[in-house]
């Protein structure tokens, strides 16, 4: 059986738990041990697929076609593993899971309650990685801030499995925040004093405290916070504020976060951390020799974690170029025929965000026309990909009303259809074509010269896809799929071949970038981009899409 890791937040939200859980995944992945990590979110939501991206940032979507958390990412984009439905679990998933056996009958006459059942069924789930000996150490964060009622089930549960478990398989880290009183010039330990203290009370011992602060933490002070909060002073861990996040092992490394968690859980079997790739990711990221700029044209752009995954795909595709990318965020219920030349003046490539509903998409087909005209590169994802589709139905095929039926379902000419497998669903949760799915390429393109493959997968989250009625007359005008589904024939890229970099997908290639393995479209985007940042840089104003082809 595998040794559990559990981390818990104190004193605030947002102090970076899924990162701090990564960065020590990472760390004991790098010296050679199976870890995975898990998150359990104490909201009632069965999963996050239903929370509009305003309150919960991106849904993030596994393998497997869970909707999940995304943290989630974090883990996958950190350790270059596959998480699944597992790796995520809700109060509404455990509850689910009660009621349902409950009306099965399985509790057999007996009164359910929350202790036992609900933290029984929460302690089964955060033990189930942890069988079959898939891994040496699974971690768990438990999402929020300790001393949330609807937090108590999960810490009941990490309490009984610290009694439980032998002492070496169960190691809690704590997550906490130092402030730094600029008038008093000090930093402050006893929001953290309190917040061990709630641990505490409700049964739970920190063996690690991570303390994120601003200034760097002295012995003394350390010292202090140990005494406190009853942990040894080297478990007083220092996690200072990072340029980024995947600065964040190495600061650990240099902590030895994962030394003193290793020494506790009485792991002997281990080697020297091997993070030579992930250092010359970092020198690459920090040492850029050129720079693009990215228009990111979407509706959710006030909330930066709504796109997670593509601004992180950026960095990734970014270092393997040696190039920084700046992105820039373009709403695109702002963007109109009259203004879009002053909107996306100065970018170098534009991409357009998935989505959902009517808000702001004749903006974003306003964008793809520019795009499309000027030779300016374009990467469009899933409801990208559909305003390209009708942008170029519009203006090229002459179709003046081509649109799709989930924002015009009585249109003439519906270029993006709701899948037929779609039609016949009522429920929202969990219904949308989710996971991976294989997808064929088609030679000679530019896809298949990007992956380099004939055959790829990747991973979707949508209902609407492109009407294959149209498709000898987009074939025909230059706009070509790609990509497509060996089994349903679904379009799952479309391309077009006479300009520079003109790409759009169905399916989020940003799910499956990682720092060891950027995703390949983003790493071209961004090659496309610094071309055209070259010749832009090189030729006079106007540019004229022959200029740049
Ligand atoms: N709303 C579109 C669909 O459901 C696109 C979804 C997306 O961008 N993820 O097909």
């Amino acid at each position: 059986m595998a040794k559990f890791i559990f981390v818990t937040g104190g004193v605030t939200s947002s102090l970076g738990k899924g990162i701090i859980a990564a960065s020590l995944a990472k760390l004991l992945q790098a010296r050679g041990l199976r870890a995975t990590i898990q998150k359990f979110d104490p909201y009632i939501n069965v999963d996050p697929g239903t929370l509009n991206p305003y309150e919960h940032g991106e849904c993030y979507v596994t393998e497997d076609g869970a909707e999940t958390d995304l943290d989630l990412g974090h883990y996958e984009r950190f350790l270059n593993i596959y998480t699944s439905q597992a790796n995520n679990v809700t109060t509404g998933r455990i509850y689910q899971t009660v009621i349902n056996k409950e009306r099965e009958g399985a509790y057999l006459g007996k009164t359910v309650q929350v202790i036992p059942h609900i933290t029984d069924e929460i302690k089964r789930r955060m033990l189930l990685l942890g069988k079959d000996d898939k891994y040496d150490v699974v971690l768990t964060e438990i999402g929020g801030t300790v001393g949330d009622i609807e937090g108590l089930p999960f810490i009941e549960a990490v309490r009984q499995l610290q009694w439980e478990l032998p002492e070496e398989d169960c190691l809690v880290v704590h997550l906490t925040l130092i402030p730094f009183l600029r008038a008093a010039k000090e930093l402050k330990t006893k929001p953290t004093q309190h917040s061990v203290r709630l641990l505490s009370e409700n049964g739970v011992h920190p063996d690690i405290l991570v303390c994120r602060t601003e200034e760097p933490l002295n012995n003394d002070i350390k010292r202090k916070i140990a005494q406190f909060c009853n942990v040894k002073p080297e478990a007083v861990i220092e996690a200072a504020d990072a340029s980024t996040i995947y600065e964040v092992p190495l600061m650990m490394l240099r902590e030895k976060l994962d030394v003193i968690a290793l020494k506790k859980m009485k792991i002997t079997d281990y080697n020297e951390p091997d993070l030579n790739r992930w250092k010359g990711f970092l020198d690459k990221l920090k040492y850029p020799k050129s720079k693009v700029t990215i228009g990111l044209i979407g509706k959710y752009i006030e909330l930066q974690d709504a796109y997670k995954s593509i601004l992180e795909s950026f960095i990734h595709a970014g270092a393997m170029n040696e190039c920084k990318v700046q992105v820039v965020n373009v709403h695109s219920e702002f963007i109109s025929n009259e203004n879009v030349g002053e909107k996306l003046d100065g970018l170098d490539g534009l991409l357009v965000a998935p989505g959902f509903g009517h808000r702001g998409i004749e903006g974003k087909i306003v964008a793809v026309r520019y795009a499309r005209e000027r030779g300016l590169p374009f990467f469009g994802i899933c409801l990208g990909m559909q305003m390209a589709v009708i942008e170029f139905g519009r203006n090229v095929l002459g179709l003046a009303d081509a649109h799709s039926t989930e924002m015009d379902p009585h249109n003439n000419n519906p270029v993006i259809n709701m899948m037929e497998e779609q039609k016949k669903i009522t429920k929202m949760g969990g219904t949308m074509r989710l996971g991976s799915y294989p997808c064929i390429l088609k030679e000679g393109s530019l896809s298949a010269e990007i992956y380099g493959a004939t055959e790829i997968a990747e991973r979707h989250r949508h209902r609407y896809e492109f009407n294959n009625d149209y498709l000898e007359q987009y074939e025909n005008a230059g706009m070509i799929a790609s990509g497509v589904n060996p089994e349903t024939g679904l379009v799952e890229i479309i391309e077009l071949p006479n300009h520079p970099f003109f790409i759009g997908v169905q399916y989020h290639p940003e799910l499956k970038s990682t720092v060891e393995n950027p995703a390949p479209l983003f790493v071209h985007f961004i090659a496309a981009a610094k071309k055209y940042n070259e010749k832009r840089l090189s030729v006079k104003n106007p540019l004229l899409h022959s200029e740049m082809i």
